[in-house]
């Protein structure tokens, strides 16, 4: 099976051959179906298996196909929400989706200005998402996807606080994708 048998959206199948993606890998192959069915998952595969894009080629072919649909996604470390912003927006490419990294020890101007236009899709860390929600500089009532990445490694540093702020903020009718 290639991508392009997928028939993903336009934009996003510029995104896969920009970055020479031709076939999902194992972990993408049995994610990606399942998540476009709209069904939430759980999801287990080492690193370097192609766990970002299994979780990112469904998220960005879901927001490039609707209009005010939002997505959150979270990871445990800056380093890999920084890694994971980067993939988003390879995938998304010329598609008209703006994104917002929201991390901590970085410059909260710089974050609330990417906030002001109207971002789609969010990736950040635990504590700065919370941050944000508490000065309602961040809203969720439009978020219909939440990935959590690497959620092992969130709960092992103590982030289930955080987590569940988030979870009482999204709408109860949403979509998560558990990765660990
Ligand atoms: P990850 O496990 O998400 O860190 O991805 C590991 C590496 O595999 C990254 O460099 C990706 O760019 C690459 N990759 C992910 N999916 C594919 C694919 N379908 N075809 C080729 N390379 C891929």
């Amino acid at each position: 099976m290639t991508f392009k048998e997928l028939n993903f959206h336009s934009d996003i199948q510029e995104g896969l051959d920009a970055m020479y993606f031709e076939k999902p890998t194992p972990v993408q192959e049995l994610a990606i179906p399942v998540i476009m069915e709209g069904r939430d998952i759980i999801a287990c595969a080492q690193t370097g298996t192609g766990k970002t894009a299994a979780f990112g080629i469904p998220l960005v072919n879901y927001l490039l196909k609707t209009k005010k649909e939002t997505a959150l996604v979270m990871t445990p470390t800056r380093e890999l929400a920084t890694q994971v912003i980067q993939t988003m927006n390879s995938l998304i490419g010329r598609g008209n989706i703006r994104t917002a990294l929201l991390i901590g020890g970085d410059s909260m101007q710089k974050q609330l200005k990417q906030m002001r236009r109207n971002p789609r899709l969010i990736v950040g860390t635990p504590g700065r998402i919370n941050d944000h929600l508490k000065r309602k500089t961040l809203r969720l009532n439009n978020t219909s996807f939440l990935v959590l990445d690497e959620s092992d490694r969130m709960l092992d540093m103590g982030f289930t606080p955080q987590i569940n702020q988030v979870l009482q903020t999204v709408p109860k009718k949403h979509q998560t994708l558990l990765f660990s």
